[in-house]
């Protein structure tokens, strides 16, 4: 009989882990799609986790897909936020810069929540966006969100690029761990 084949974005995920033995018999870590070194682009763990999670459920119904609230917009829009930032060029051109900046103004006319727009546009009048490196736009990103933080009754983030970098772009080996961990506990 022919054994069960690990689902592609799992496989993926494991074959990048130098010490997991990964796929069924018969397979081989060549077969996985085509990584990029950036984990932004990359076949993540957590696309694993994911794609473990739907192949689970697929046979039961799967639940209905519903509008965010300003929790979880916010949280997946910081993610984006932080994200740019954290990929954003050492050295931007003009061009590189310009763009930033009109995704930036552009952010608060678009934004769904509008009262947290409102509080956004004020706060980015007042300290503009500083785009004249990724380190520099980085803890700009870091600094605002500690204003909101602030706004919403959280407690504010040291702005560190290094842990930045670690949060956004470069992971640690203890988020390689943790995703990694959370592949195989929805695999099995
Ligand atoms: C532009 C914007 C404006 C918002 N305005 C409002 C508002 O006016 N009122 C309101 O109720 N909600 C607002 N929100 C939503 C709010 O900021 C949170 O996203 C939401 O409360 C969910 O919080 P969370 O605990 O999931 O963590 P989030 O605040 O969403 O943060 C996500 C993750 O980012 C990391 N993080 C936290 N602070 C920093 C930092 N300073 N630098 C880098 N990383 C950090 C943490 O690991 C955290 O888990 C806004 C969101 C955005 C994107």
């Amino acid at each position: 009989m022919r054994a069960k084949r690990t689902p592609l974005l799992l496989r993926a995920a494991l074959c990048a882990l130098p010490l997991v033995a990964t796929a069924a018999e018969g397979e081989t870590c060549a077969e996985a799609p085509r990584e990029c070194a950036e984990a932004a682009c990359k076949t993540s763990l957590t696309s694993a986790y994911f794609a473990a999670m739907l192949q689970r459920d697929a046979a039961s119904k799967p639940p209905p897909v519903c509008p965010p609230d300003r929790y979880r917009l916010g949280r997946y829009s910081w993610t984006l936020l932080h994200s740019i930032a954290a990929y954003y060029p050492d050295s931007p051109t003009d061009e590189q810069q310009q763009a930033a900046a009109q995704f930036l103004r552009a952010f608060p006319l678009l934004y769904p929540c509008k009262d947290c727009a409102h509080d956004l546009q004020i706060a980015m009048a007042s300290t503009p966006p500083r785009l004249g490196s990724r380190a520099e736009f980085s803890l700009w990103m870091c600094e605002l969100h500690n204003h909101v933080n602030e706004q919403v009754g959280k407690a504010p983030v040291p702005c560190d690029l290094r842990a930045l970098d670690e949060a956004w772009r470069t992971p640690s080996k203890e988020c390689e761990r943790a995703q990694a961990e959370l592949a195989i506990s929805a695999a099995q």
